[in-house]
């Protein structure tokens, strides 16, 4: 009898997709109450900072550098009272602090670059950008639940930013994650791809929708392909997972099998929906579509989902 539940690939899926690549070592066991404030007090503490959705970077000899010092980000307005430490580097302790300094008015030698931008250009290397999606993310929450949602009092960041308190009643929040399905529904010969109506014209892509409360994974990758497509599923299995920090979403990616063939697009959630065929996937990956169809970029879940169906074969 073969041992079939660890049946996976080496290398995970994840590990292809972009943020995927943190290397900090959270230690999330030891988070106290005075994590960041040890670690500002210590010299090698490299900071990360943030401003409106975007990473602030200096130019280095081979592209953009993200780490800052405590002492270098002063001038930049870094609120250091208000950083999170995201944990350990090898190199030292590693923190996202949000920054007062609007982009227009920074020195010349510093960027500000948008996250999106960041993680499509490939501005960072992938443990970088990795540790820019989890201090995005975290930052995010502070920023919109400043106030305890049980009784309105402005709560407190405790345990280096893995928590609030509410001083009036000590109601405790912790940071979110929103998880969002996003799924390739496939046959051997022909898969489903749709365009949403923000899309760059000729992109299309794998369907994606947040999962509800009280719905499982595969649940919810069977709604929302109802839903948007008019495509009942049968399996889903599950393939890859992407932190997403727009604002702090887990993109997990699945395959569904359909049970029919008719499409029925949902046009208020799509422009166009409809079957690809494996050569067509193929040249849209490559960029040589002859219609300049093409899909979202490497790094991008939905290109791994791709990618992993039109090499499957
Ligand atoms: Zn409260």
């Amino acid at each position: 009898m073969s041992f079939r539940l660890f049946d996976a690939p080496l290398r995970e899926p994840s590990q292809f997709v972009g943020f995927a690549g943190n290397t900090i070592d959270r230690q999330s066991e030891n988070r106290a109450d005075d994590s960041v404030e040890k670690a500002l007090a210590d010299p090698s503490t490299r900071l990360l900072l943030m401003h409106g959705g975007r990473l602030y970077l200096k130019p280095a000899s081979d592209g953009f550098d993200p780490w800052f010092g405590a002492e270098e980000s002063l001038p930049l307005q870094a609120s250091l009272d208000r950083g999170v430490l995201l944990g350990f580097s090898e190199s030292g302790p590693v923190l996202a602090v949000p920054t007062g300094v609007e982009p227009e008015q920074l020195p010349e030698t510093i960027k500000a670059i948008d996250y999106r931008s960041v993680y499509m250009q490939g501005l960072i290397d992938e443990a970088a950008a990795g540790a820019l999606a989890q201090g995005a993310a975290l930052l995010a929450w502070h920023a919109s639940h400043r106030f305890c949602s049980k009784c309105g009092t402005e709560s407190e960041m405790r345990a280096g930013g893995y928590k609030r308190l509410c001083p009036a009643c000590g109601t405790e929040h912790f940071p979110r994650t929103d998880p969002v399905a996003i799924m390739l529904t496939a046959t051997p010969e022909k898969c489903l791809l749709g365009r949403g109506r923000h899309f760059a014209p000729g992109m299309y892509s794998a369907l994606a929708g947040f999962i509800e409360p009280g719905e499982t994974i595969e649940a919810a990758v069977r709604r929302e392909t109802l839903e948007e497509a008019g495509i009942r599923l049968g399996r889903v299995v599950y393939h890859a997972s992407q932190p997403w920090p727009f604002p702090y979403s887990l993109m997990i990616g699945c395959f569904g099998e359909p049970l029919n063939d008719n499409i029925q697009a949902d046009l208020n959630e799509l422009e166009d929906c409809r079957w690809f065929y494996r050569d067509e996937v193929r040249s849209m990956l490559a960029k040589g579509h002859p219609g300049n169809l093409f899909t979202p970029p490497k790094g991008a879940i939905a290109y791994n989902l791709i990618r992993a169906w039109a090499d499957s074969a």
